[in-house]
Formats: structure tokens, C-alpha cells, sequence
């Protein structure tokens, strides 16, 4: 008798995007010709840069050569690679991060959820509402939850309501925590964290020694200079988070596949018997035996990314983005409506109009615009009366999508 995992019974039916394409098969079904614009996704669209097939294509060409054929690679990724982006995503900004404490993978989403090996149980942890789903998932998965309520909240996170009212800023865990989930710039709500408000986490962390667990997978997409783009530019930040940044975003890697994630050589928990333990060990050993690395061509294609001409393709990818935010951002406006997000990120987060909800808005705009986003309220109870729209699509999609708002 093969037992399963009876926490993986605990999660709530993956609701929101199977919801979303149930009401989407159904009106397509019955209206065939409506050529619907989705603007609910979380995917890129643009081709990826030049610069990176071009790496891409020669590190292919190596591998069919005696001398640049690579097997396995180092489980941690190569050298070259780490070292790239040491010093261009991080001691450029002035973070004291070296090679050896960035570990490259295939992705952000699994790194985020596998941290959670080298964590233990019985940690309190504090995720903010709306919520990227990974972080909720992968706790309850790793039977660090209870069940879910009726709500679809579950036993044992403290969940941080990030609203219009506090201006989308989680405010300082009432209750003690253990670990903190923070997402800057956010999805989904696309608000951005000033130097202060990492400071008070940073602070609150070293306090009361909690770790911070940081996704700056849109970092790329801040606009203002000051807005910092890591948590290390925080001072202390070393003794108390680990970072998670992906290529996925910022150069389309979405369907390539390259992440990295940040432990920083004496940042410590705690064992069971109050010992300090360094994190950077743990995890350098999770990946050793669980994961065998990024393709040695990925990882080419990613270094491509810090070449001059890499990063002015990322640059313009960026920018094409941020100016479909911000056509989204003015006509949406324009339309009556309120407001947040898409000045520092590719979601633009809307307050549904009075009297009607995440869904209710969702059906209209399917309906009468024959435009897709996504219900706030699958983020997390306190998105209910939100809705999100991205900024990942054609220039034509976008301005026809807004052309139809407008008409409603
Ligand atoms: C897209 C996204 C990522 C990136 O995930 P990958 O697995 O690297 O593609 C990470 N965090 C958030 C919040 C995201 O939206």
C-alpha cells in the first residue's frame, strides 16, 4: 500500500486559473467570432534578445566539438555565470554579495518552494494577502499549514492584508514570526518597497531573528533610482534574507529557464537544540544531491544578458513593457477607474467600480470588452475587490484592449 502525501489533500483545487478558463471555454463557446485579448497572464510575449541566442547557438556549436562538449555541469552553476552576476546585479548596486553565494537553477518558482527543505518544521511564517499562490502551496505541500478555512485561509500563516488602505505595504507582523515571504515589486499587486519600509523588515527580521525570503523577480522594472532593487542594499540584510531573482522577466527566459538564488555566507537558523547553523551549507547541499544543474547552454544564453548588447536588449524589452503599463495605466484612468501598480512593475491592479466584485468584474470585462484579467480575489481574500491586468502582451493587443474599455 503506497501511502500519499495527505498534505497535498489539504490544498484548495487549484481554483483561480482553472476557474478563469472554465468561464472563458464557456464564452467562447457560445460567442465563437469574439477575438478575445488576454491580458491575465503572468507569461512575457516578446522574442527573446538577440544576444542570448546568439550565445545560445554557439554554446551548441561548442558541444558538438571534443573540446567544448560539457556534461555535467557544477551543481551551483558556472563560475563565469556567478560571477556575472555578482557584480552586475549586485555589487553594482553596492550589495556585498560574491560569486560563491549565488546559486543559478532553472527557476525562481521551484527554488522559492524548495527552500522550504533546508527550513524547519514549526516555523512561524507570514505571507502578505494577496499573495504570489507558490508561497501558500508549497507550505501547505511541505506540511508547514493546517487545512484551509472556509476562506481559503490556512491554519497556522499569518496572513498580512496588503490593500489601498495601507497603501500596499504589509504591515509589521502583530504576532511574532519566523519567516517572512516579501515580493518587491509585487505581483500582484505591482507595489514597490522604498529603502524605509525594507529597512523596518530588515530590522524586524534581526530582531527577532526571522528570515526573510525575498522575490525580486520584477526588480528589473523599477523606474525610480531610489527604489532598491535588492534586499541587500539594506544594511543587515545579510544576517537575516535569502533572495530569489529569475531571467524569466527581465529577458523572457519563461520558457528557457534561469534563476538564481542568494544565500549569503553566514546568514544562520537555528537547530533544534540552539545551535546556529549556517543556511549556505544546507542549501549548497540540497542542490548538490537533489539537482544537477542549468544546461550549460542556458547558462550561456543567460550570461549573454550582462553583454553590452544583451543589456540594451533587456533595457528595451523593459521599456516596451512599462509603456504598455502605462497606456493601461492612462486609459484605465481615463475610464473612471482607480488605479495602482504598473509604474514599477508589468500589473496594473485595479479597484473593481463600487458595487461590484473580483468575478463580477471579470465576467463584464469578458463579456461586454471580450478582455481577460485575472479576479484580485484568487490572490487572497483581502484581493477581493481588486482585478489584475498585465502589461505582457503586443502593443496592438494592449491599445485594442483599452480601446474597448474606453467604449464601454
Ligand atoms: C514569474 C515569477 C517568478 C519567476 O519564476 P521562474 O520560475 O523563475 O520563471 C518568481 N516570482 C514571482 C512572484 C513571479 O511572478
Amino acid at each position: 500500500m503506497a501511502l500519499v502525501n495527505g498534505n497535498y489533500l489539504k490544498l484548495k483545487a487549484g481554483y483561480l486559473f482553472p476557474e478563469i478558463s472554465r468561464r472563458v471555454k464557456a464564452f467562447s463557446a457560445a460567442n465563437p467570432d469574439a477575438a478575445l485579448i488576454r491580458l491575465g497572464i503572468g507569461d512575457v510575449t516578446e522574442p527573446l534578445p538577440q544576444a542570448c541566442r546568439t550565445a545560445m547557438k554557439n554554446a551548441i556549436d561548442e558541444m558538438g566539438t571534443p573540446e567544448g562538449f560539457h556534461g555535467y555541469g557544477p551543481e551551483q552553476g558556472y563560475g563565469w555565470l556567478r560571477e556575472a552576476i555578482a557584480k552586475h546585479d549586485f555589487q553594482a548596486r553596492g550589495c556585498d554579495i560574491s560569486a560563491e553565494e549565488i546559486f543559478v537553477s532553472d527557476g525562481s518558482k521551484c527554488d522559492s518552494s524548495n527552500i522550504l527543505d533546508i527550513l524547519g518544521e514549526g516555523n512561524r511564517i507570514a505571507v502578505t494577502d494577496p499573495v504570489y499562490p507558490v508561497y501558500v502551496d508549497s507550505n501547505v505541500m511541505a506540511g508547514r499549514t493546517g487545512e484551509a478555512d472556509d476562506g481559503g485561509r490556512y491554519g497556522g500563516l499569518s496572513y498580512l492584508p496588503i490593500t489601498a488602505t495601507n497603501g500596499f505595504s504589509a504591515p509589521l507582523p502583530a504576532e511574532p514570526v519566523d519567516l517572512i515571504y516579501l515580493c518587491f515589486p509585487n505581483n500582484p499587486t505591482g507595489a514597490v518597497a522604498t529603502r524605509e519600509q525594507l529597512k523596518a523588515w530588515v530590522d524586524y527580521a534581526l530582531e527577532h531573528k526571522a528570515l526573510i525570503l525575498f522575490d525580486a523577480a520584477y526588480e528589473a522594472f523599477i523606474q525610480d533610482p531610489e527604489i532598491p532593487h535588492s534586499i541587500y542594499e539594506i544594511e543587515g540584510a545579510r544576517q537575516c534574507a535569502i533572495e530569489f531573482r529569475s531571467f524569466s522577466k527581465n529577458a523572457g527566459f519563461t520558457g528557457t529557464r534561469c534563476a538564481l538564488t542568494v544565500v549569503p555566507k553566514g546568514l544562520t537558523g537555528t537547530s533544534a537544540s540552539g545551535e546556529e547553523v549556517e543556511l549556505w551549507g544546507l542549501w549548497n547541499r540540497r542542490q548538490s544531491t537533489k539537482f544537477n544543474g542549468v544546461s550549460y547552454i542556458v547558462q550561456r544564453g543567460a550570461e549573454a544578458v550582462y553583454s553590452k548588447a544583451g543589456q540594451s536588449e533587456v533595457k528595451a524589452l523593459i521599456s516596451f513593457y512599462m509603456e504598455n503599463a502605462a497606456i493601461i495605466r492612462r486609459e484605465l484612468t481615463n475610464a473612471g477607474l482607480t488605479i495602482y501598480g504598473g509604474e514599477h512593475a508589468p500589473y496594473v491592479w485595479i479597484k473593481t467600480p463600487a458595487g461590484v466584485d473580483s468575478w463580477g468584474f471579470f465576467d463584464h470585462l469578458l463579456n461586454k470588452a471580450n478582455v481577460v484579467g485575472t479576479p484580485g480575489s484568487g490572490f487572497g481574500a483581502a484581493g477581493e475587490g481588486y482585478f489584475r491586468l498585465s502589461a505582457f502582451n503586443s502593443r496592438e493587443n494592449v491599445n485594442e484592449a483599452m480601446a474597448r474599455i474606453r467604449a464601454l
